[in-house]
């Protein structure tokens, strides 16, 4: 029951992990809580981006690590040739997507949110108008309301997609088929997730990658050590400093390269598909913001530190946004913590978000993840700031745990203040580094130095052992500075 005279407490547009979150919270603390979601419950997370991705890439990597007869045979186990059914990995992935967006439709049910299937927009201060799936169009006010839009993958001009053989990862989490040979544009996060999926479920890969290196967003010593791998050592042609510039679709697929600066073209190329991964773009177009004077950064919409919206630098009252719309660090857990903040400060509690402790990882094998400061930025902030910036690196190859696994290629890269020991940012390439760093992001969250973390005791054997080598290599240089 609403304790004020508009329909709703709280209505919130989008149902992805950043409106869930909102809307879950906010039943939970007694308001009467709307949700509008044109599409599937659970946005992109969950039909389309972490839950089914993660479920090709646990099946493919058991693929890859059953194939891998080099690997075993050190072990002394030989295995028989590896087959498996793309059909039932599909359905893995599928029945998983389905299960979770089951429990998170019934969640919301359970806690009272009232589900409105159709499309949102801004109709006024305080009122949403919603076009129900079957036409109908009707105003719904609100106390407060929260954009949770999200995101659509970006496909650069001269790229056409026919969902079958030029697609995005929209398509590619369905795992339709299996190309002999795709051509993956971008090397970004779900790039490399999926070049993962296809080479060990058998594909060849060309990479191509518009900036002079790959893997262009990750640290540089990390790339290095994680291009090896990842992409030298499987059955990946990459090509960086190049774009698509034309890709049509059909059998074979044909794909114009050209040089990034003259624009001249480079090379022709014929595959079996392609998958356009060059990054994603905020769902904000429809949304009527401009009725509110809120005028967004190439479609992000602009927010202050508690989640108001923004116009004009100021925020508006009863006006929020959460999630991938926001473009703050576009991932699930950044949308779902940012939809709880929301609400606390829509309750008055007045809570922010420390993005720089929030921790990104990529689910290739083995993992790459990190937290806090690329080293340039962590450089530039110690020139600003007037201090030393410290930095470690500790390898798997010296760690019990890795080398019991054979898997002993692995680097952590620790950035530091030397002035107070306080952790700036890590960077992880090895197995389990996705678990690894968030030691690293709850230590930097609560502003530990290294000097206190060196003296935490870690298990032995485990893999954590190379956080606590990061840590006691810092605090020695810090005592001895
Ligand atoms: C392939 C892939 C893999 C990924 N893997 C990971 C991962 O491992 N870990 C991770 O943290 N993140 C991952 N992400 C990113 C993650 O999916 C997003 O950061 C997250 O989904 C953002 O949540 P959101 O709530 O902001 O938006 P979304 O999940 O995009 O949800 C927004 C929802 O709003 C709805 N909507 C839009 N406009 C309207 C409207 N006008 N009216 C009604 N409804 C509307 C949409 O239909 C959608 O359901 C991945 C993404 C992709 C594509």
């Amino acid at each position: 029951m609403s304790k004020t005279n508009f329909d709703f407490d709280l209505i919130v547009i989008g149902a992805g992990y950043g409106g869930f979150d909102a809307a879950k919270h906010a039943a939970e603390h007694g308001m009467k809580v709307g949700i509008i979601e044109s599409r599937e419950m659970g946005g992109t997370c969950v039909n389309r981006g972490c839950v089914p991705s993660k479920a090709l890439l646990a099946a493919s990597g058991k693929v890859r690590e059953l194939a891998d007869s080099d690997h075993l045979s050190k072990f002394g186990i030989h295995a028989a040739p590896v087959r498996f059914e793309r059909r039932k990995i599909a359905d893995h992935a599928n029945n998983l997507v389905s299960n979770v967006r089951n429990n998170l439709t019934k969640t919301l049910e359970r806690a009272g949110v009232t589900i409105l299937r159709g499309e949102g927009r801004l109709a006024g201060d305080q009122k949403v108008g919603l076009r129900e799936i079957n036409g109908v169009d009707r105003v719904l006010s609100a106390q407060d309301v929260i954009l949770a839009t999200g995101s659509d993958p970006f496909v650069p001009p001269g790229i056409e997609l026919d969902g079958r053989t030029v697609f995005t990862s929209d398509e590619a989490v369905n795992l339709e088929w299996l190309p002999r040979w795709i051509a993956i544009i971008g090397s970004g996060y779900i790039g490399l997730e999926f070049a993962d999926i296809y080479t060990a479920l058998g594909c060849e890969v060309t990479m191509i990658e518009a900036l002079d290196r790959v893997m262009p967003t990750f640290d540089p010593d990390i790339t290095k050590i994680a291009a090896r791998n990842l992409i030298t050592g499987r059955d990946i042609d990459a090509k960086s400093g190049v774009l698509a510039s034309k890709v049509s679709p059909g059998c074979p697929v044909k794909i114009e390269l050209s040089d990034v600066s003259t624009r001249k073209l480079v090379e022709e190329l014929e595959v079996d598909a392609v998958l356009v991964a060059t990054g994603r773009v905020p769902s904000s177009k429809n949304l009527n913001l401009t009725s509110l004077s809120v005028e967004t950064n190439k479609g992000f919409i602009p927010i202050d530190d508690s989640m108001r919206v923004l116009s004009n630098g100021r925020p508006l009252p009863h006006l929020w946004a959460v999630g991938d719309v926001t473009g703050k660090l576009m991932l699930a857990h950044t949308a779902a913590a940012q939809g709880t903040v929301a609400v606390e400060n829509i309750l008055g509690n007045i809570r922010t978000i420390d993005y720089r402790s929030i921790p990104a990882a990529t689910f290739t094998h083995p993992e790459i993840s990190s937290v806090g400061f690329s080293e340039d930025e962590a450089s530039d902030f110690s020139a600003q700031e007037g201090f030393q910036l410290g930095i470690v690196r500790s390898y798997f190859k010296a760690n019990s745990k890795a080398l019991a696994e054979l898997e002993s290629d692995g680097l952590m890269k620790l950035l530091f203040r030397k002035d107070t020991g306080e952790i700036l940012g890590a960077h992880i390439y090895g197995l389990h580094a996705a678990d690894l760093i968030q030691e690293v992001a709850n230590a930097l969250a609560r502003k530990q130095t290294v000097i206190e973390l060196s003296r935490e005791v870690h298990t032995h054997p485990t893999l954590s052992e190379v956080v606590e080598v990061a840590y006691k290599q810092a605090a020695n240089q810090l005592k001895s500075s």
